[in-house]
């Protein structure tokens, strides 16, 4: 479907049961949810799909080991099950993680932990051998019964070094438990839209929704285009941005969100990459908060800050955010030194939390509810959540939606494939090799495309071909992801629907060459292509540390 035909569609239907505004993961999953229920959903996103924090995460799927100290069971419990369900329903995107934690001292957190945990204090301490004991203890006590992932393991100071021989001396011990990570946390988002989408719903994005006289309308920030539409309910799901959407739709709300901002940074260091042993290594700093360092596609993804933020539009991975983390970096593996080209790709999201009055970020709950403002229309506020529960929250929204709207539930999600999990090969070797010999295309092409794509890489392999020209994509399919999958910018294409931005392969030949693609599906005047590069190389210097110069020097015969 082009823009042009879902506008049409929009405008033929502008009394839809619900609206969800909003296209973070949390919204396309409650828009999915109804979708498959046959309720009449539209969704709107006043940007691009996962442009806010649902393409900032640490890319973790996990159960939340360190939020048993703030005694949120119920929510580690949940997350563990949800986590289990996405390595089962998305494999093509969701791993196992081996992770270790690295153990300092023996006795130290176990008082401040209890003292937070009877809510005495606010400190954050560090951690010690028998607090992290107990949490693991937990971890695997909510699992048994399932056992999707192995059961966690101490190691001794010698063991210590031999799995991990550059970590700092003074760890006495470590623990390694396994959660699991998203390779394309934005893909999948895409995948589950499409899925609503199949069902009948309708979805725009770079529309944010906004009241026009005494009804809403949808903005279209491309051409211009106002959308009028009334829905019976509206799922406010704009997370860091709800209480905004509320003012600007005219709800009148009390304050929900009290957001904190968290950056990341991509790291190409060899040496940082083999000191991981291929796991993750989740480590306090000095200040007692937890950061994570793991191996993301050939580089390594080292995270994150947690700093109160009030607008989520002025998030931005800085250069002290940078420093930051590598100083914490630095306490667990103090011999590597990162030098700042190394510094492949930054990014900055904010976390969607309640408001709330602790005095210390990590304290802030990390729970996810619905809240109805009623009015014409009500509007169901989806506050909290973390990306690994979006099924469970995004089903919690339709099932109050639905209640609400008098329509019974008919498909139960916990069990159903998402997108290219469906049919995704157990054993990939023999699929990637039967495929290429179908297809005459080489093993490494296909399994290139079954990462990215899933088993969906079956139908589409043979369509984008052989060459992997554009940062390992090939003309046909950056052409077939812009003519499929809503791409209006660049940053649409080499920030969320590829992997091309965040594992440091942008340069300005790629980018040019993009744009070429993408200036010719749209008609774009040689003017109106210019803007847009030049839109894109300054989005990329102010939020994601990259100059026009860095990127020239990853490709040294273009130009700035
Ligand atoms: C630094 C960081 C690290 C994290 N790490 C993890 C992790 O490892 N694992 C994990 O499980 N969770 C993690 N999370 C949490 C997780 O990313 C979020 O909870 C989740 O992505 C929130 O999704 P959302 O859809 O509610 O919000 P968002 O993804 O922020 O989506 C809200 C959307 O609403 C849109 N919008 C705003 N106003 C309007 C309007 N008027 N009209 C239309 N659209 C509008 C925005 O453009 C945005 O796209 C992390 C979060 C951050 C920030």
């Amino acid at each position: 479907m082009t823009r042009e035909d879902i506008i049409e569609r929009l405008k033929a239907r502008p009394e839809p049961a619900v609206l969800v505004i909003g296209g973070g993961i949390n919204g396309i999953s409650a828009f999915r949810e109804l979708a498959l229920n046959g309720v009449d959903v539209v969704l709107a996103e006043k940007a691009d799909y996962c442009s806010g924090a649902s393409g900032a995460l640490s890319r973790m799927v996990h159960g939340g080991l360190r939020y048993l100290e703030n005694g949120e069971f119920k929510l580690v419990r949940e997350s563990l099950l949800e986590r289990d369900l996405l390595l089962a329903n998305a494999p093509h995107y969701v791993h196992p993680l081996p992770t270790t934690v690295p153990i300092f001292g023996v006795f130290s957190g176990l008082a401040s932990g209890a003292l937070r945990f009877l809510g005495l204090s606010r400190r954050q301490g560090r951690r010690g051998a028998v607090l992290i004991k107990l949490g693991l203890t937990l971890y695997d006590l909510f699992t048994a019964g399932r056992r999707a992932l192995p059961t966690h393991a101490f190691h001794g100071r010698s063991g210590t070094r031999r799995l991990f021989p550059a970590l700092n001396l003074g760890a006495r011990a470590s623990a390694t438990y396994h959660d699991a990570w998203v390779s394309r946390p934005e893909r999948l988002a895409l995948e589950m839209l499409a899925e609503g989408v199949a069902a009948g719903g309708l979805a725009l994005n770079h529309a944010p929704v906004i009241r026009a006289g005494s009804g809403l309308e949808l903005s279209d920030s491309v051409d211009g285009r106002a959308v009028p539409i009334r829905p019976r309910l509206v799922i406010n799901a704009t997370g860091g941005w709800i209480d905004l959407t509320n003012a600007s739709i005219g709800t009148r709300a009390p304050r929900l969100i009290g957001g904190t901002m968290g950056s990341h940074l991509i790291v190409d260091n060899p040496a940082l990459y083999r000191a991981l042993s291929g796991q993750m290594i989740y480590y306090e700093n000095e200040d007692g908060r937890i950061c994570i360092a793991f191996p993301y596609l050939g580089k390594v993804l080292v995270g994150s800050t947690d700093v109160r933020i009030d607008d989520p539009d002025a998030a931005v991975a800085s250069a002290a955010e940078q420093d930051y983390i590598l100083a914490s970096l630095s306490l667990v593996f103090p011999d590597i030194v990162i030098a700042p080209d190394e510094i492949v790709f930054r990014f900055a999201g904010v976390r969607p939390l309640p408001a709330s009055a602790a005095a210390v970020t990590g304290r802030i709950p990390r729970d996810h509810f619905c809240e109805v403002i009623e009015g014409t229309p009500p509007v169901l506020c989806m506050i909290g959540g973390k990306w690994t529960t979006f099924r469970s929250f995004g089903a919690l929204a339709a099932d109050m939606a639905m209640a609400r709207l008098g329509v019974a539930r008919r498909i139960d999600t916990a069990g159903l494939a998402i997108g290219g999990g469906r049919d995704y090969p157990g054993d990939p070797a023999p699929w990637v090799a039967e495929l290429a010999s179908r297809t005459g295309l080489a093993e490494t092409r296909v399994a290139a495309l079954l990462e990215r794509y899933g088993a969906r890489a079956a139908e589409l392999a043979q369509h984008f071909g052989p060459d992997a020209a554009i940062a390992g994509h090939s003309a046909a399919e950056l052409a077939y992801l812009i003519a499929n999958e809503q791409v209006e910018t660049l940053a649409d294409l080499l920030v969320r629907r590829t992997t091309i931005a965040i594992t440091g392969e942008l340069s300005l030949r790629v980018i040019d060459r993009s744009l070429d693609l993408l200036s010719a599906a749209r008609g774009w005047t040689a003017e109106r292509a210019a803007a847009e590069r030049r839109s894109f190389l300054d989005l990329l210097a102010t939020r994601h540390g990259l100059s026009a110069e860095s990127l020239a020097r990853r490709d040294p015969r273009t130009q700035p």
